[in-house]
């Protein structure tokens, strides 16, 4: 590591490869929530969108369904809320969203995908964050409408059969994310760190949309 600072500006160090260390982590984390109904894409484009700005994807449906494969204590809580497309109790997603920060250390940010679905989470979520020093940076909407969503859900369900992606359950979880989700829009919009991109087209195409978002705010 070279140090490139003289006595003016001690707190500056340039690494052999170029990425500047901050001593002091005064640089921000760039907290970045991808919003959007069931089947939006949010998966898809949160992979893209960590590994292109350092950040750590933090997916709460991927971690449970990780811990109902387990058939973990968490796991068998939720696998039967889950499967009728209903949405864990806020509570638990604290701790669950405590520990999947804690284990990255070493990124620029996060992507959360799948959360907040509510407004108590959104609200868990400013006193985690600010526990941390940290705040969220933006939130993102892929705009997709409801016979896409039904469509493509259906599609997966062939593809990959995952339980809560039968016809009954898909058309709850718009429910449940129509009632208990959209009301975001309004929270975040009010914070003024709300935007939103059509989810409709290919994937690169609304990959290099979000990105154009994110740039606007990093
Ligand atoms: P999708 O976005 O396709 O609906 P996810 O993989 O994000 O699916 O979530 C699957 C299910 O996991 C949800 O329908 C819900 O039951 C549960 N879940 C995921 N995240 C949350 C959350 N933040 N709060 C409550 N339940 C959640």
């Amino acid at each position: 590591m070279d140090k490139i600072s003289d006595k003016s500006s001690p707190f500056i160090y340039i690494c052999s490869d170029s990425n500047i260390i901050d001593p002091l982590n005064t640089m921000p984390m760039f907290n970045f929530i991808l919003f959007g109904p069931p089947g939006s894409g949010k998966g898809t484009q949160s992979v893209k969108i960590a590994k292109k700005y350092n950040l750590a994807h933090i997916s709460t449906g991927d971690i449970f369904r990780k811990n109902i494969r387990e058939k973990t204590d968490l796991g068998l809580k939720v696998q039967s809320i889950i499967e009728k497309g209903d949405l864990v109790p806020d509570e638990l997603l604290v701790a669950i969203l405590e520990d999947a920060l804690d284990q990255h250390t070493d990124v620029d940010g996060f992507v959360f995908d799948g959360f907040p679905r509510t407004i108590q989470q959104a609200k868990d979520l400013d006193v985690i964050l600010t526990k941390r020093g940290d705040a969220v940076s933006l939130v993102l909407a892929l705009e997709v409408n409801d016979e896409e969503i039904i469509g493509r859900l259906l599609n997966r369900a062939q593809l990959e059969g995952r339980k809560d992606d039968t016809r009954e359950v898909i058309e709850n979880r718009i429910l449940v994310y129509n009632n208990q989700t959209q009301p975001l829009i309004d929270f975040y919009k009010e914070k003024g760190l709300f935007t939103s991109v059509n989810g409709i087209g290919g994937v690169d195409e609304i990959f290099d949309n979000i990105c154009q978002q994110i740039d606007k705010k990093i």
